[in-house]
C-alpha cells in the first residue's frame, strides 16, 4: 500500500522525482531475537523490529507496537508512513518505526516489562534522543515508554527523557500528549466538515477502535455536539441513533471490565453491518486495511477520519471517492499524536513544561494549517487529499535530501 501511494505521487513531484527511490527503500533496519524468561522459569523468544525510514529532515520518530500480526514488512511500511506524516505537519523528524510480534495478553505484567527492556537494550544500538525517538502505539502505553527510557538510561549511564514520548506527566512526559491523537483526528474532522458544509451539532460519527485514538476521537466528537452512533472494536459492534456516551462506554470498560460488545447503552449489531451504518463520518481506529473494496460500497459516511494508520486499501479509496465521499488520510489525520510527542520533546530539552491549553492550542494551529495547506494543494493540483498530503512531504523530504547531497 505505501509503494502504491508513492507511485502515484510521483508523477506530481517534478525533477525531484528522479529521487524518489531514496523514498521507496528505508534506510535502516534491525531485526532482533527477544530472549525472556517467563514466570515459569521457561525461556520465551520472539521478534522485534526497528525500522529508520528516512532521516533527511531529522531523527527517526515513530511508535513501537505489540502485536502478534507484527512483520517486517509492516513495519517497514509504517516506518514510511511516518516520515510523509513528519513532514506533511512540518515536524523536525524523520520516519521510524518498530513493533514486537507478541500477543501482550498472554503476557504477564512482569513478562511484559522483561520484554519490553531486552527490546529496548536490542534497538539501544540505533536509538537515543538526536537518532530515533519511539513513542507509544497499538498495544503500548505510557507504562511500557518508562520501562523503555529506564533502560536506555542505565544502559547510558545518565537520565535521558529526550529518548522517547509519550512517557508518565510525572517522569517528563506532556501533558495532553495521552488524548492528543484522537483529538487531532476531531481537529481535522472538524475543519474538513466546515468546507463539506457538514453541521457538527448532531452530525452522527461511527468509531472503529475504542483504544487510545477512538476514546478520545469520541470525547472530542461528543463534546463539540456531533453524536457517536456506532462503536466497533475486536469484541463486536454496537449501535444507538440517539448517541453513545463515551464517557459511560469509557468507563464500562476501563473501570468495570466490561466489552464494547456488552455495552448497556447501546444495541449489538452484527460486525459487517457495521460499514453499512448510516453516518455523517466513519473513524477507522483500529488497524490497517479495514476499508477494503469488499465493503467500501457500502460505506455511507460523506468523510473517512483515518484515525489508524493505513486503513483503506487503496482499492478502496477509489471507490469512496467516486461515491463522493471525501477521505482524510491517515497521516494528516492521526499526526496530532507525533505533534504532541514533538511538544513533549521541545519541553523535556528546555527541561521548561507548557501548560494543557498551550499544547492544544498549538496543536489546533498545526493542525489546522497543516489541513489548510493540503487543501489547496488538492484543489490546485485536482488530486485526493492523501496525493495532496503526499506531494507536500515528499517535496519536503526530497528538497532536504537533494541539499544534504549524497555521501561519499
Ligand atoms: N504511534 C503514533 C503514530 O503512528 C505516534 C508516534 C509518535 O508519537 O512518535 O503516529
Amino acid at each position: 500500500m505505501f509503494l502504491e501511494q508513492l507511485d502515484r505521487v510521483e508523477p506530481h513531484l517534478g525533477p525531484l522525482a528522479r529521487m524518489m527511490d531514496t523514498l521507496r527503500r528505508p534506510k535502516r533496519i534491525l531485526a532482533v531475537d527477544v530472549p525472556i524468561h517467563r514466570d515459569d522459569g521457561t525461556i520465551y523468544h520472539v521478534e522485534g523490529y526497528r525500522v529508520q525510514h528516512n532521516l533527511s529532515r531529522g531523527p527517526g520518530k515513530g511508535g513501537v507496537r505489540y502485536h502478534p500480526g507484527v512483520n517486517l514488512s509492516e513495519v517497514m511500511a509504517l516506518a514510511g508512513w511516518m516520515t510523509i506524516k513528519n513532514a506533511a505537519v512540518n515536524l523536525p523528524f524523520g520516519g521510524a518505526k518498530g513493533g514486537i510480534r507478541v500477543d501482550p495478553a498472554t503476557l504477564s505484567t512482569a513478562e511484559l516489562e522483561r520484554l519490553t527492556r531486552r527490546y529496548t537494550s536490542e534497538i539501544g544500538v540505533i536509538i537515543g534522543p538526536d537518532r530515533d525517538i519511539p513513542a507509544p502505539d497499538v498495544n503500548t502505553n505510557e507504562q511500557t515508554m518508562a520501562w523503555m527510557m529506564d533502560t536506555y538510561s542505565i544502559n547510558q549511564g545518565g537520565t535521558q527523557p529526550r529518548v522517547v514520548t509519550g512517557k508518565p506527566i510525572t517522569m517528563g512526559g506532556s501533558l495532553g500528549r495521552r488524548e492528543s491523537t484522537g483529538r487531532g483526528c476531531f481537529v481535522v474532522a472538524r475543519e474538513a466538515m466546515r468546507k463539506l458544509a457538514i453541521p457538527m451539532e448532531g452530525a452522527r460519527i461511527a468509531i472503529q477502535g475504542f483504544g487510545n485514538v477512538g476514546s478520545a476521537a469520541a470525547r472530542a466528537f461528543h463534546a463539540a455536539g456531533a453524536r457517536i452512533v456506532a462503536v466497533q472494536d475486536a469484541t463486536g459492534t454496537v449501535h444507538n441513533e440517539a448517541g453513545i456516551d463515551p464517557a459511560a462506554l469509557d468507563r464500562h470498560i476501563r473501570q468495570d471490565g466490561g466489552r464494547v460488545a456488552d455495552f448497556p447503552g447501546a444495541i449489538p449489531v452484527a460486525d459487517e453491518d457495521f460499514w453499512a451504518l448510516p453516518c455523517e463520518v466513519l473513524l477507522p481506529a483500529a488497524l490497517e486495511g479495514q476499508i477494503t473494496r469488499d465493503n467500501a460500497r457500502s460505506v455511507k459516511a460523506r468523510l473517512v477520519v483515518e484515525g489508524a494508520n493505513g486503513p483503506t486499501t487503496p482499492e478502496a479509496e477509489d471507490i469512496l471517492l467516486d461515491q463522493g465521499c471525501l477521505v482524510l488520510p491517515d497521516v494528516l489525520a492521526n499526526a496530532g499524536g507525533v505533534t504532541v510527542s514533538y511538544f513533549e520533546w521541545v519541553q523535556n530539552a528546555s527541561s521548561f513544561f507548557w501548560t494543557e491549553d498551550d499544547i492544544n492550542a498549538r496543536l489546533d494551529r498545526v493542525l489546522t494549517e497543516a489541513f489548510e495547506a493540503i487543501w489547496q494543494v488538492a484543489a490546485a493540483r485536482q488530486v485526493p487529499l492523501r496525493t495532496a498530503a503526499f506531494i507536500t512531504a515528499c517535496t519536503r523530504v526530497l528538497e532536504a535530501r537533494a541539499l544534504r547531497g549524497l555521501y561519499p
